[in-house]
């Protein structure tokens, strides 16, 4: 049975997609952003032992080889995080799509639909294919959180599934996207098209990092594009935050009102409709 690495499932989350949603965090991710604010789930465990040692709490044992994480017992220290240099964790676990649905159904009451994160969440599209019919089974709406950097018009099955999608476009600059994420943007920029074309695409986000990005650049081309496409998707704008970021990696600060503003301003003034700050 597809079994998915799941990092986490957050019950509530209104900021994620449209109303009140439950979020599942997948592992693993083909990206390696210098502003990653979760960079233990870029990569996967390799049972190399190091946290179990030192969880101050004796909560992780390696099992056949696998570090086995036991929930019951963990305080969420983030000790294991500290210490893992594979940007992993001990706490992901594999789950069947029955698994993560019953997770799901004790949330139903109280929740729209259901977001798939990550980490990537693409990187394991047979595992959110057979996710999404289930919740559609179920009633809920299905909204994924992409960095867009898998063909989506190739996965015909999931995007019939699928409601809407969420994808960052981090640079305009495919230089810079190189950069700033390991990958090029070209396979983003074609599923950002692609997804308005088949009306899919709720929003399109860009981080805004002051003195590290070409911050104006990238909100002008990328204004302009979702304009050319469709002038009311939503496109919001993300101050950087260096909470969890590795600062070895980056140097920067939260960006302030005044430059929010003016990039709202440019956004708009290219005939976006619906540009937010967040
Ligand atoms: S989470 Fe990291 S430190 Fe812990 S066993 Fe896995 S690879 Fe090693
Ligand atoms: S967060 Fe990690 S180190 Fe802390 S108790 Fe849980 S498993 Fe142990």
């Amino acid at each position: 049975m597809c079994k998915g690495l799941v990092n986490r499932i957050l019950p509530f989350s209104s900021v994620d997609g449209p109303g009140n949603r439950t979020v599942i965090f997948l592992q693993g991710c083909n990206f390696n952003c210098l502003y990653c604010h979760n960079p233990e789930t870029i990569g996967k465990c390799r049972a190399c032992g190091k946290c179990v040692s030192l969880c101050p709490y004796d909560t992780l044992s390696i099992v056949a080889g696998q570090v086995k994480w036991h929930e019951e017992g963990c305080k969420y220290c983030d000790r294991c995080l500290e210490i893992c240099t594979e940007n992993s964790s001990p706490r992901p676990v594999k789950m069947t799509v029955d698994e993560v649905a019953e997770k799901i159904l004790a949330f139903k009451s109280f929740i729209s639909g259901i977001t798939i994160s990550g980490g990537e969440c693409t990187l394991q599209c047979g595992f959110i294919t057979s996710l999404f019919k289930r919740v559609k089974e179920i009633g809920l709406t299905t909204f994924l959180d992409t960095n867009g950097s898998i063909a989506l018009w190739q996965e015909s099955e999931l995007i019939s599934l699928m409601d809407m999608a969420m994808v960052d476009l981090k640079s305009y600059d495919p230089k810079e996207h190189r950069v700033l994420t390991c990958m090029d943007n070209e396979v983003v920029i074609e599923n950002i098209k692609y997804l308005a074309k088949v009306n899919k695409l709720y929003e399109v986000r860009t981080v805004i990092v002051p003195e590290t990005l070409n911050n104006y650049y990238n909100v002008d081309m990328i204004s302009k594009l979702i304009v050319s496409l469709n002038s009311s998707i939503r496109y919001k704008l993300i101050r950087y935050r260096p909470k969890g970021v590795r600062l070895e990696l980056i140097d920067s600060y939260i960006p302030r009102d005044e430059m929010m503003n003016e990039l709202v301003k440019l956004a708009a003034g290219n005939g976006c409709e619906n540009v937010i700050v967040v």
